[in-house]
């Protein structure tokens, strides 16, 4: 539902990088990972992927950035295309959590059984279910990546695994207490150590639109089916009430639109039907999300008549 009134998308896509690249060191670096301190704070890209294959940028569209928590689409979709029976809802629930994305609270009220597959603790599971089938489940993820991005350019960046790992104490816990609960089949510290993996892969904006537009085209992948239209809506259902962890209702209510973000700055977000966006700017507001990236969905949202309202 492009509204008419809105300007060519090249154009309105410089302006944005224009009004929202930072000018000054504002918001928060990722405490857990010492590593992503380092990215210069002025960051900012942009790429749209169209589901018509258009492609449009701007900004540091092309520079790699660490996708963290984005990777959580990924594992989700990849999990559930084959998950057969369905038994990995029988192990992580779809309910917004309210809490921070690390957050050890309601994993005990629950029993061991995560909020939603887009915070750690439900992360976590669903790498260890992944697991089952390949034991080194992050190539796995980084190969899926590389074919639907169309691009040899994604790669893990295992200084900056090794940099989240030797502070990886609450995951580690996380992933204890799960453990604990049976509700991990592999040892905690390898379903730690796949995650920090497939979390530090390293993308591009244009890299990351272009990997999740299967979610804005029902389905389809580059290469053809990646889920099933079903699963592709309702992925998106739960990236909407999820995937900003504690500040989902505040990003649907200013961006209006599903979406996924990582402490490094990313979100990639769906516009069914229409296209798939990817923002990437280093500094985050107090609940992890980037901040010049947020405001600048809310703007390019507006400006285009881009909502699922
Ligand atoms: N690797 C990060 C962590 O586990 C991912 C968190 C995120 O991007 N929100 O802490």
């Amino acid at each position: 539902t492009t509204a008419l009134m809105a300007p060519p998308l090249g154009p309105l896509l410089d302006d944005i990088v224009r009004s929202h690249t930072p000018q000054r060191e504002s918001g928060s670096v990722p405490a857990t990972i010492p590593h992503l301190a380092a990215v210069p704070f002025n960051r900012f890209g942009i790429a749209v992927a169209t589901t018509s294959g258009e492609l449009f940028s701007s900004g540091d569209a092309h520079v790699p950035f660490s996708i963290q928590s984005i990777s959580k689409v990924f594992t989700l979709a990849m999990a559930l295309r084959g998950d057969g029976p369905g038994t990995l809802w029988s192990r992580v629930l779809r309910e917004p959590s309210g809490t921070s994305f690390n957050s050890l609270v309601q994993l005990e009220v629950e029993h061991g059984i995560p909020r939603n597959p887009f915070i750690n603790a439900g992360a976590l599971v669903v790498t260890d279910h992944l697991m089952n089938e390949t034991p080194d489940a992050a190539t796995r993820l980084l190969r899926f990546l590389t074919e639907e991005a169309g691009s040899a350019g994604p790669f893990i960046d295992e200084d900056a695994a090794a940099s989240e790992l030797s502070s990886s104490s609450r995951n580690l816990a996380l992933a204890h207490f799960l453990k604990d609960f049976g509700n991990l089949a592999r040892p905690a510290e390898s379903v730690v150590e796949n995650y920090v993996r497939q979390c530090s892969i390293m993308m591009t904006c244009v890299e990351l639109a272009k990997a999740g537009l299967f979610l804005a085209r029902d389905g389809q992948g580059t290469h053809g089916p990646v889920v099933s239209r079903s699963e592709a809506k309702r992925i998106g259902s739960i990236m909407l009430t999820c995937g900003m962890y504690d500040a989902a209702g505040e990003f649907a209510y200013r961006v209006g639109l599903p979406g996924k973000s990582g402490v490094g700055g990313g979100i990639l977000v769906i516009v069914p039907g229409e296209c798939a966006i990817c923002v990437w700017s280093p500094r985050l507001d107090a609940k992890g999300n980037s901040l010049a990236g947020t405001a600048a969905l809310a703007d390019l949202s507006d400006r285009t008549g881009w909502s699922v309202f």
